[in-house]
């Protein structure tokens, strides 16, 4: 590609305008299916976050006084801005971060979605209650700082801002520095919904800069934060110097339970959907696959055809399944998890290392799974963050669901079974934020969030709501 033809991002929002950020870093983002230099962002710095944490302190005082009624008209604005560039923002994200079309159109769906959701959580909820003699009024927390990972960029962004400001809050969003050509597209939508200036700001830059000046300032009363567990724990420490609320939605290793009645024809290509979710890059993905031993060779062969029905490569080609890592450094690392697998001994039923047959360029994982995974293994215990599936045998219902907990995180759970009391009996007994029994399901409202190290707090519906609010009480005499 010719310089010439490399798009500039050199604007971040601020106050209610593009305006040029003071940092002067410059990175060049690539293109995973072609491995060329598409754009080069300029990356904010701490002053920018300043200004940008000045200015929606400043809209804080009228913004967070303003109706429910008001905020709802917002929301619905903020959602008609979006959905008008649905196409748009749906090319740019297969462009950069090689999300095949059916991913894309579902979180740009999903992001537009998330302002009515909002509006109608808001409608629904009471703000003030009374409790005996004292009115409890449910009151915002002040300015919210949002940082978001690059693996569904405009989702994270939309369903943070909506339910801040739907608390009445007003925000500083640090999306990822990867995402940086939708950040601006989406950008320009929520710019055109005509919210007052200052109520939100969005600082594209590094986490160890933005991320860090956003978690250290004392005019940020809470943090919303989408990523891994190693930078949510640094936020986590960093916030409590302040005693900053934090909601943290972090990594994952979920289990799929398949139970020795489940039908496998069904459950097995469903735990390979689960399994490579958003080419492989889900922190809901179901990695860890539990099957019974009776039915390990059935499994197999399961397995085996279903990997054989999924396409993988160019993104923007509407029947592909799985597309390209986002970048060189996670293609690397997937591939490093592969090897490892090898290493400590489990073996490969499907894929491995390198690229698939076809394709000499881009980021493109084999999906892989691995069976005669032992629990002990890094591939069995680690978010590896790629199409990469580890198929572990039990014995008896009691092994699989140790098997299930025996993880540092809790963020999903699958389970298939023939007999739904069976299915139930089981997910009652795994500790994730949500169990999903014979299928995934969209369930708006549904509480999202993870035990463990998953997580704190949740996302979504009214305990979504209430992760942005603080109880005042004001109790009179008689
Ligand atoms: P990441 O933790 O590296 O980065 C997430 C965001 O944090 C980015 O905007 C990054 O710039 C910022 N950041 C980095 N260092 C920071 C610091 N020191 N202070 C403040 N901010 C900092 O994660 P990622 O690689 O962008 O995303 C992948 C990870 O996100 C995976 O572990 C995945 O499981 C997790 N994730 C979790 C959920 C969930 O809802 N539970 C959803 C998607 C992704």
């Amino acid at each position: 590609m010719s310089p010439t033809s490399i798009k500039q991002i050199d604007q971040i929002y601020i106050n209610g305008e593009f305006v040029t950020p003071h940092g002067s870093e410059m990175m060049d983002l690539i293109n995973p299916v072609t491995e060329q230099v598409v754009s080069q962002v300029r990356l904010a710095d701490e002053i920018d976050t300043q200004r940008a944490i000045a200015a929606a302190k400043a809209a804080y005082a009228t913004f967070s006084k303003t109706s429910k009624a008001q905020r709802i008209q917002y929301l619905q604005q903020l959602h008609d801005a979006v959905l008008a560039r649905a196409n748009e923002l749906e090319t740019v994200m297969i462009t950069e971060y090689g999300g095949p079309v059916w991913m894309a159109h579902g979180t740009v769906a999903c992001a537009s979605d998330s302002f009515l959701q909002t509006i109608k959580i808001l409608q629904e909820y009471d703000f003030v209650r009374q409790i005996g003699r004292a009115n409890v009024v449910m009151e915002p927390l002040g300015v919210v700082g949002l940082i978001t990972p690059w693996n569904a960029n405009y989702g994270f962004i939309c369903n943070k801002m909506a339910t801040a400001l739907a608390a009445g809050s007003t925000v500083v969003i640090k999306p990822s520095e990867l995402s940086a050509a939708q950040t601006q597209l989406l950008t320009e939508c929520l710019h055109d919904a005509g919210l007052p200036p200052g109520v939100f700001n969005i600082v594209t830059g590094r986490g160890d800069v933005v991320g860090a000046e956003i978690t250290r300032h004392p005019d940020i009363a809470k943090i919303s934060f989408t990523g891994s567990t190693l930078v949510g724990k640094t936020i986590a420490r960093g916030a409590v110097e302040t005693m900053k609320r934090v909601t943290l939605e972090l990594g994952g290793k979920s289990p799929n339970v398949i139970l020795d009645d489940a039908d496998l024809a069904t459950a097995i290509p469903l735990a390979l959907t689960i399994g490579t979710l958003n080419n492989g890059q889900a922190c809901l993905a179901g990695t860890r696959l539990l099957v019974p031993e009776s039915r390990f060779e059935e499994v197999k062969q399961q397995l085996k055809k279903a990997v054989l029905q999924v396409k993988v490569g160019d993104p923007a080609q509407s029947d592909t399944q799985i597309g390209p890592l986002v970048t060189a450094k996670q293609y690397a690392r997937v591939q490093g998890y592969i090897r490892q697998g090898i290493a400590e001994g489990a073996e490969l039923l499907c894929g491995g290392e390198g690229r698939p047959e076809g394709l000499s360029s881009g980021y493109f994982v084999r999906p892989t799974v691995f069976v005669n995974v032992m629990p002990d293994m890094s591939i069995a215990r680690e978010e590896i963050f790629g199409p990469v599936i580890s198929v572990l045998t039990y014995k008896t219902v009691e092994d699989a669901i140790a098997m299930a907990n025996d993880t540092v995180y809790g963020l999903h759970a699958y389970v298939s079974s023939a007999d739904r009391e069976k299915a139930r009996a089981v997910a009652s007994q795994i500790v994730a934020g949500r169990v999903f029994i014979n299928g995934m399901y969209d369930e708006p409202g549904v509480p999202f969030g993870g035990f463990k190290q998953s997580g704190i707090g949740r996302e979504f519906g009214t305990y979504g709501l209430e992760a942005y609010l603080e109880p005042k009480a004001t109790i009179e005499n008689e």
